[in-house]
Order: C-alpha cells, then sequence, then structure tokens
C-alpha cells in the first residue's frame, strides 16, 4: 500500500501523489472537489459514499493508543478490516497539486476563505528553462562551495520548482558571511527584473547535513537555517 510516492504530472512535474478511491478519482477527473474523509492508519482519501459503505466511521474510532491496547488477535481483526476496506476501495493515485488546485478554484468560486496560501506568480516545472538560466547566471557570476554530495558535482545551491501551493525555491549553503549573502540576493533581483512570475522563496543555510540510509540513499537532517526571505 503506497500512500504517497512522487511521480510525474503533465500539469505540474514531479509531484507528491496521494491516493484517492475510484470514485474520487472520478470526481477529480471530472473538475470537482472530491470527498476528503480518510482511511485510518493509511491515509487514502475516500469519498463520503465509500465511507459509509465501508463503515469507516467505526474504524476511525480506534486511534494509535486504543490500537496499542488491543490484544494480538483484535489488532490483526482490525489491520484486516482496514486492508479489507483499502482492497474494495479500487484506488487511484492523483496529484497533490491537481487536486489544491480544484480546492482553489472552487473556494474562490463560493467565496469562501482560500485552504491554503496560492503562489500562481512564481516559476513552476514549465519555467525549467528559466530555472536553468538562473543557476547558470549564479555560478558565472559568484563563487560558491562545493555541494557535498559528491556524484551531483555542482555548487552548493538548489532550485525547487513552485507549485500552486509552494513557491520556487532557492537554498544555499555555505554562504555565511552577510555581505556575500546580500550580493548573491542583489544578483537575484538583477535576474528577476525581466521575470514576471517574482514569487520566490530563498533561503541560506549554514551547511549540509546529508545523512546516509540504510539503503544506501542520501537524505538531509537538520540544517540550520541562517536567512529565509520570501519575496511577494
Ligand atoms: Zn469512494
Ligand atoms: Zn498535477
Amino acid at each position: 500500500m503506497g500512500l504517497t510516492a512522487i511521480k510525474f504530472c503533465p500539469r505540474h512535474g514531479n509531484q507528491v501523489f496521494m491516493e484517492f478511491c475510484a470514485h474520487n478519482g472520478k470526481i477529480i477527473d471530472d473538475g470537482k472537489v472530491p470527498g476528503m474523509k480518510r482511511i485510518p492508519f493509511i491515509g487514502t482519501v475516500i469519498c463520503n459514499q465509500c465511507f459509509e459503505i465501508h463503515q469507516v466511521e467505526e474504524l476511525a474510532k480506534v486511534d494509535q493508543n486504543t490500537l496499542r491496547q488491543f490484544s494480538e488477535t483484535n489488532k490483526v481483526e482490525f489491520e484486516s478490516k482496514i486492508r479489507a476496506v483499502y482492497q474494495a476501495i479500487n484506488c487511484v493515485p492523483k496529484c497533490l497539486e491537481c487536486v489544491n488546485q480544484l480546492l482553489l478554484t472552487n473556494a474562490r468560486t463560493a467565496g469562501k476563505k482560500l485552504p491554503f496560501e496560492a503562489y500562481e506568480n512564481t516559476l513552476t516545472f514549465k519555467d525549467e528553462e528559466t530555472i536553468k538560466r538562473l543557476e547558470t547566471y549564479l555560478n558565472q557570476r559568484f563563487t560558491f562551495k562545493k555541494s557535498k554530495i559528491a556524484h551531483l558535482d555542482r555548487a552548493a545551491f538548489f532550485t525547487q520548482y513552485g507549485g500552486i501551493s509552494y513557491p520556487f525555491s532557492i537554498k544555499f549553503y555555505y554562504v555565511i558571511e552577510k555581505e556575500r549573502q546580500e550580493k548573491l540576493l542583489d544578483l537575484i533581483e538583477k535576474f528577476y527584473a525581466s521575470i514576471p512570475k517574482k514569487e520566490r522563496l530563498i533561503q541560506f543555510y549554514e551547511a549540509e547535513n546529508i545523512m546516509k540510509k540504510s539503503d544506501g540513499s542520501l537524505s538531509r537532517g537538520k540544517e540550520n537555517l541562517l536567512l529565509k526571505k520570501m519575496i511577494k
């Protein structure tokens, strides 16, 4: 059972995909807002109909604490009930940013409070060419330390294109001195003079903290943030 995974969405690029029941999948495809109930412990998002038919309300009464106090038999029984619901709903993965777009449009149409802070004026995966250009621009005008992730063989700064619910961002490492940070902020400002999508998040971190997981893959541990600048 994979609740979330990173996959490619033609509209939003590589994004977190979440599992929805087949009905919700259809609702999303039709451009409508899906039901937002969840299967407990797994988190798969189901419609009201599935919530009722499969008596998920009963299962949802069991929290982590209650489950811990269950006897082994009850636990096995409970888990098999959850599994049965999961198997019955024929779940489909959907891009979270596609769903976020639906929630946003719906809230606006209904005149309701927006469900999250929207970034509609930021570089997205459709602007990869501009993002590449920005990276080259910075590399040519500033001396960076190399990233600790040796196989990347690149300067220790990383861009991440934005979506509808988060802005385009740049993370810099090892640029500690105020004047050097200012210099980079100035360079970015100059680059952006010709870019209409202004929203961006710029963060300076003291150092990289790369950790090797047991499967050999790398992840980042806690890193010390020195300066954070959001331009809207
Ligand atoms: Zn359903
Ligand atoms: Zn999408």
